[in-house]
């Protein structure tokens, strides 16, 4: 008889880059993936500003990136860290920087000190003659401040002489290339120039990370595949303006995966536009679950559920999986400082008896609700044995107690 053969799942082996320290962050080389994420709040605005990189800290971003715009934002700054720290909130900021980023950095000293990363974007750092002095101004001063910066290339505002350039080069060849490949090579090499000059002027190399990011998923997994090939820069792996809601949120998941199963990217944003009064940390939760359904990271019990059918004909199984998802979501800041390793739990709500108990033992903590004309009753399983079989109005509080109790017996109590 034939043997059957074995079907392998390929190892996720990170490409080899530098490690760059982000304050408290490690980026890059064998660290783990680094969830970030960007305020939309007016900077100036001290409490707003706060209040929300609060709010994305708490869901877990691990640097966020503040607009420095101007000098009211500059000014803002330090005092943003202050209060931060007050509220023990640590997470490193990151300044981001246009046009007048060597004016503000030199004027404000104490924004440069209270950030723990610059970016700045080749293409925005000024025009013409003022380009390269005010590149070299932005750079002088991460030196002097000893802070890393990124170099993020965005073909929105790719730097016009590193386009024409490259154009040009492909124009007097026998058979030119096509135009979008040379705008994608441009981006690479404004990148990548952009890096050896920063290191000409004396950042060292391992305080720059790179980024070069389209809106076009294709576009942006080849970019960087080229980038990767080019250099050891960590890279900082994002869809540019991904959009709103699934359509931002496929798109970028569509591009990250691709490139962080071939091993490539050290840090993530997803650039989601919220909906009007949509929470901003929206982002950071699908940066999550795009490291989480990789296996590359856990951050929070993934919840499996069926996507239900004729078979659960009420809303009430729905309703318990959202209840499930939402309560692990709001718990897992307490049990991350509390339980080691509560963030590997795997939960399963299923619809019916079809494939709700199979699926159900595959968890750690299951349950199989009854579908339509089955008996009024939701087995239980953890950690693949039936324990109980919930009945009656309560059966969500139960689960989730179980939930509850699962986590505090499981998952060894961190020492104070
Ligand atoms: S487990 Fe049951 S309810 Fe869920 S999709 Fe399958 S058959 Fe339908």
């Amino acid at each position: 008889m034939k043997m059957p053969s074995p079907v392998p799942v390929s190892p996720l082996t990170r490409r080899r880059t530098r490690l760059v320290r982000v304050g408290h962050v490690a980026v890059g080389s064998a660290a783990p993936v680094v969830v970030q994420s960007m305020t939309n709040t007016d900077t100036a605005d001290v409490a707003a500003t706060v209040a929300q990189v609060a709010e994305l800290a708490r869901a877990g971003s691990e640097l966020v990136r503040i607009t420095v715009n101007d000098e009211d934002a500059a000014r803002a700054v330090p005092h943003i860290r202050e209060r931060l720290a007050a509220r023990g909130i640590e997470v490193p900021l990151v300044g981001d920087f246009h046009y007048n980023g060597h004016d503000l950095l030199g004027k404000y000293p104490a924004c440069a000190e209270a950030l723990a990363k610059l970016r700045i974007n080749p293409g925005n750092v000024g025009a013409g003659a003022r380009r390269d002095t005010q590149f070299a101004d932005i750079i002088m001063l991460a030196c002097a401040h000893d802070r890393p910066v990124r170099i993020g290339v965005n073909w929105g505002s790719l730097d016009q002489a590193v386009l024409a350039r490259v154009m040009d080069e492909n124009a007097s060849r026998a058979v030119p290339l096509p135009a979008g490949a040379m705008m994608r090579e441009a981006l690479v090499a404004s990148a990548l120039e952009s890096a050896a000059r920063a290191e000409s002027l004396g950042l060292a190399a391992d305080r720059i990370i790179l980024s070069a990011k389209v809106s076009s998923v294709r576009d942006l997994i080849a970019v960087y595949r080229e980038l990767a090939r080019r250099c050891e820069y960590p890279l900082h792996l994002g869809l540019t303006e991904a959009g709103m809601g699934s359509k931002g949120i496929v798109a970028s998941t569509a591009a990250l995966a691709v490139l962080l199963e071939e091993g490539i990217g050290d840090t993530i944003r997803v650039s989601l536009t919220p909906e009007p009064g949509g929470s901003r940390a929206q982002e950071v939760v699908v940066a999550q679950e795009i490291l989480q359904t990789m296996g590359l990271r856990a951050f929070a019990p993934m919840v499996t559920a069926c996507p239900g059918c004729g078979r659960t004909t009420s809303t009430f199984f729905q309703e318990l999986a959202a209840a499930i998802q939402r309560h692990v979501r709001e718990r897992m800041p307490q049990w991350r400082e509390q339980y080691e390793g509560a963030e590997n739990m795997t939960l399963a709500v299923m619809g019916c008896v079809v494939n709700g108990p199979g699926e159900s033992r595959h968890a750690n903590v299951g349950i199989s609700l009854p579908g339509t004309g089955e008996r009024p009753a939701a087995p239980v399983f953890v950690d693949g044995q039936k324990t109980v079989t919930l009945r009656g109005d309560n059966i969500a509080a139960e689960f989730i107690a179980i939930v509850d109790d699962y986590v505090a017996s499981r998952y060894a109590r961190k020492s104070a």
